[in-house]
């Protein structure tokens, strides 16, 4: 039978991000004649992450990039090689293929790459900002921020479905909406429902523990997001969240978690990020738009982050 929405895939999304960041990459030829140069750490055996690893190789020559993956045998050099990377002027963008060393020092390492060459977002000064709704760098507005880019990703897919409402103002754009994000981590989950809320949107926020609400308060009177604890986590909870939604973003890593179609609003928009299928196929004929995973559009918003970072140390007069 006939459905009544959409299933939009992260390929045809990314795709409009292609010709900008093309062009900008054409646009450097002085400076970086042979485009500008991604390295990546790999210092795993994680065959998921030598995929992703030849995947952003791939798109990143696609669009006049270069990329360099550097594996690191011994886990204990990496840092090392990230800090010589760090030095190195003809690199313009880091990333380093996580989990390591599956610990807290894996944190550590993160905060090791250079600042001004983070394209994932992942620096400390971003992380700040992006919480506390602070979009630049410099009193003067003349640097921008970077957003760390699985969450920006999945806003970017939320403006391109246009749940971002154009008509409102800059910065109130989800005003109106509720928003449910299932996952809470510190690289996804948790800056993807700070920054829905700090659009304007009212985001429940779940995980394994607990249900939690990010909004900007009555009428927006914030000027960034608060954080509301709403009870453990239950499915009836779940399901009441989910009710009235608007928009459904899973990022539950298990092979085995499919959320039931049945606590989908009809009409909802129903997002996943994680590797894994979330959402059971019989979502179709509930969601109105669909949109089952967005690996594509993170590696856009990756190599987007690190144009912008570009254009920020030429700004600073560092290249
Ligand atoms: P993580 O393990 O750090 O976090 C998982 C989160 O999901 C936690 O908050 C956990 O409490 C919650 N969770 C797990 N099971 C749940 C359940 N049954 N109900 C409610 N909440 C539950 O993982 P992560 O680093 O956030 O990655 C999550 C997924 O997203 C992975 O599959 C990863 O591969 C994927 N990912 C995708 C991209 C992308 O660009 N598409 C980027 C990063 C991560």
């Amino acid at each position: 039978s006939a459905k009544p929405g959409r299933t939009i895939l992260a390929s045809s999304i990314s795709k409009t991000y292609v010709d900008e960041i093309t062009a900008k990459v054409k646009s450097l030829k002085e400076i970086r004649p042979n485009g500008p140069l991604l390295v990546g750490f790999l210092a795993n055996d994680d065959p998921a992450a030598e995929m992703y690893a030849s995947w952003t190789g791939k798109t990143c020559e696609s669009m006049g990039f270069r990329y360099e993956l550097r594996r690191v045998e011994e886990k204990d050099f990496l840092e090392e090689a990230i800090i010589e990377a760090n030095r190195d002027k003809s690199v313009d963008g880091i990333m380093v293929y996580f989990p390591v060393f599956g610990n807290a020092q894996d944190q550590y390492l993160q905060q090791v790459v250079a600042r001004e060459k983070d394209v994932e977002g992942l620096n400390h000064v971003y992380y700040q900002n992006m919480y506390h709704n602070i979009r630049f760098l410099d009193d003067e507005k003349m640097l921008k921020s970077i957003l760390p880019c699985t969450p920006l990703a999945v806003v970017k897919i939320m403006e391109y479905l246009k749940t971002y409402n154009n008509l409102l103002p800059v910065g109130n754009r989800l005003y109106g909406k509720k928003c449910v994000v299932i996952n809470r981590s510190e690289i996804v989950g948790r800056p993807l429902a700070a920054l829905l809320a700090n659009d304007g949107a009212v985001v429940y926020s779940v995980d394994v523990n607990n249900i939690q609400r990010f909004t900007r308060g009555e009428g927006l009177k914030f000027q960034k997001h608060q954080v509301e604890d709403l009870g453990a986590f239950s499915d009836a909870a779940l399901k009441e969240c989910c009710a009235d939604a608007d928009v459904v973003i899973t990022g539950v890593p298990s092979g085995n978690y499919k959320i039931p179609t049945e606590y989908i609003r009809e009409g909802a928009v129903c997002i996943n990020f994680s590797s894994h299928k979330n959402f059971d196929d019989s979502v179709k004929s509930k969601a109105s738009l669909y949109v089952p995973s967005t690996g594509k559009v993170t590696i856009s918003m990756l190599l987007r982050n690190m144009l912008r970072l570009v254009e920020n140390r030429q700004k600073l007069h560092m290249l």
